[in-house]
């Protein structure tokens, strides 16, 4: 970096309306890591921006002076995505959480980058309406859309790409875009929202975002079942969404897991290989289609269905799948949590969840198996001591082999949490014959390399 840090201090607070940039040892620790098992590396400085304008005048000192730019928003992600691993700055957008506008009779939102999605939900609330993207963390809608985001809901309205309509981004040079508009379709030119979608901070920062939105079910019923196997799991959760129920959510968890769940909760859970289903609709839809999908799922061996209406205990139903990584984090204190991803097609899913469990117990690395099947995306918690290398020489070993597997059978490195620094290395295997065109786009983009740098193409 070819500027003091005092230099630097200065002219992040110049660009800032209420001077809010800091070199606080504190909050520059905040914002060297996310929740990935990945070292840290301290910012230069941290800035709060509170409009585009602001963020352009940064971009373009950052890009005159070569100074790397990392946007943060919640700091969840996963894989190391937001360590400024060059240093520089670190954008916050705690100043940008306004939700600007809710257009209930187009079924769209336009947001601040800050905004998380809880906070989202509870404002489209009084107009009957919700965004169901949800992942585990309580992300920022920024965050969401530069990782490609999705998670439980997923099967039934789609992954964060689906959602997004317009994205105003303020490109390397300090240049202000739009990339989409209102409609909800358009053929006009290459699709630059999907480009940016999942781009991870490396093409350009999000200053604004237009979701679509979606009215909320007049009923919901969740359920649970168990079943003899993970095959016998999988393949009923296939044979679900082929009788082409509308199912909402579809979520494995398997029996080492729950037996973890039971160690760190109130529970009792059977412990063995169980899905958790909601379906979305009437009163009446949903009581048709799960009785429908029980005689489904005992026809796969599944027994032990249990099924729950009203919100409370629907939400007690869904805490052992939505506080599984936590149960870990807990039942393993000291040891820290590499959390994988991979997603193949249906068809092998069963066979990538098995493999992973038996490699696990093989190398010896103690973690759960859980996934949201309809997408054929699965997890793997990988439980670790930090502070003895052999340990995490076989976590490595073990998310090797999954990923490594997934991308044998045609699948992907990341279904969902992104590229970031730690799943870097699979990207020219996945993309061997297109990674030079993304090379170009960056390029073309981000000259200097400050965006994110590090990140994605390394
Ligand atoms: C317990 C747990 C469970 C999780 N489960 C899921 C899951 O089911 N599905 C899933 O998809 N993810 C999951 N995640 C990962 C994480 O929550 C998501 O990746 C989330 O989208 C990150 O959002 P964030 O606001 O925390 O972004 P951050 O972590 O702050 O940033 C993520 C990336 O986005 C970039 N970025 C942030 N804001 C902007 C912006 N305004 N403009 C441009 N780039 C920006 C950053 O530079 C970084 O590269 C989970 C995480 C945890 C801890």
């Amino acid at each position: 970096m070819n500027i003091a840090q005092a230099d630097l201090l200065l002219e992040m607070t110049k660009r800032t309306s209420e001077k809010r940039a800091t070199q606080n040892e504190t909050i520059l620790r905040q914002h060297s890591s996310d929740e990935s098992y990945h070292s840290p590396v301290l910012p230069d400085v941290v800035v709060y921006p509170s409009s585009a304008e602001e963020i352009s005048s940064i971009m373009s000192f950052a890009n005159e002076n070569k100074i790397p730019v990392v946007p943060f928003g919640a700091g969840s992600s996963l894989e190391g995505h937001c360590i400024p691993v060059k240093g520089g700055i670190s954008i916050n957008f705690q100043e940008m959480n306004q939700i600007l506008e809710i257009r209930p009779d187009d079924f769209l939102v336009k947001v601040q980058p800050g905004v998380t999605r809880t906070q989202l939900n509870l404002a489209l609330k009084k107009h009957g309406l919700f965004f169901p993207v949800d992942p585990g963390a309580d992300a920022t809608i920024g965050g969401m859309a530069a990782t490609n985001a999705s998670g439980t809901t997923s099967v039934k309205y789609g992954i964060m790409r689906d959602q997004v309509r317009n994205l105003q981004v303020v490109l390397a040079d300090g240049q202000v875009i739009q990339t989409g508009g209102l409609a909800a379709k358009s053929s006009a030119g290459y699709h630059l929202t999907g480009m940016f979608v999942g781009s991870e901070g490396t093409l350009g920062v999000f200053t604004e975002i237009t979701l679509k939105v979606y009215g909320i079910p007049e009923a919901v019923l969740a359920a649970r079942c168990t079943f003899p196997s993970v095959q016998s799991a999988v393949e009923a959760a296939s044979g679900v969404l082929g009788s082409g129920t509308g199912i909402a959510r579809i979520e494995l968890v398997d029996e080492r897991s729950i037996v973890q769940v039971n160690n760190n909760s109130d529970t009792s859970y059977t412990e063995a290989p169980t899905l958790f289903l909601e379906f979305h609709g009437n009163p009446a839809s949903v009581t048709y289609e799960a009785s429908l999908t029980k005689e489904l799922l005992e026809s796969f061996g599944g027994v032990e269905w249990v099924e729950e209406r009203d919100s409370k205990a629907r939400a007690k139903l869904w805490e052992a799948r939505h506080h599984l990584a936590y149960a870990f984090k807990h039942g393993y204190p000291g040891k820290s949590m590499m959390f994988t991803d991979v997603c193949l097609p249906l068809s092998e899913l069963s066979g990538a969840i098995v493999h992973a469990r038996e490699t696990m117990d093989a190398i010896g690395v103690p973690g759960a198996v859980l996934g949201h099947v309809g997408d054929g995306n699965f997890h793997a918690i990988l439980m670790y001591d930090p502070i003895r290398p052999e340990e995490r020489e076989k976590a490595d070993k073990v998310n090797s082999s999954i990923v490594e597997y997934a991308l044998n059978k045609g699948g992907t490195c990341t279904g969902e949490h992104g590229i970031g620094i730690g799943k870097a290395k699979y990207l020219a295997k996945e993309h061997a014959d297109t990674l030079s065109i993304m090379s170009g786009i960056k390029k073309q983009l981000d000259p200097n390399d400050i965006l994110n740098p590090g990140k994605i193409i390394v």
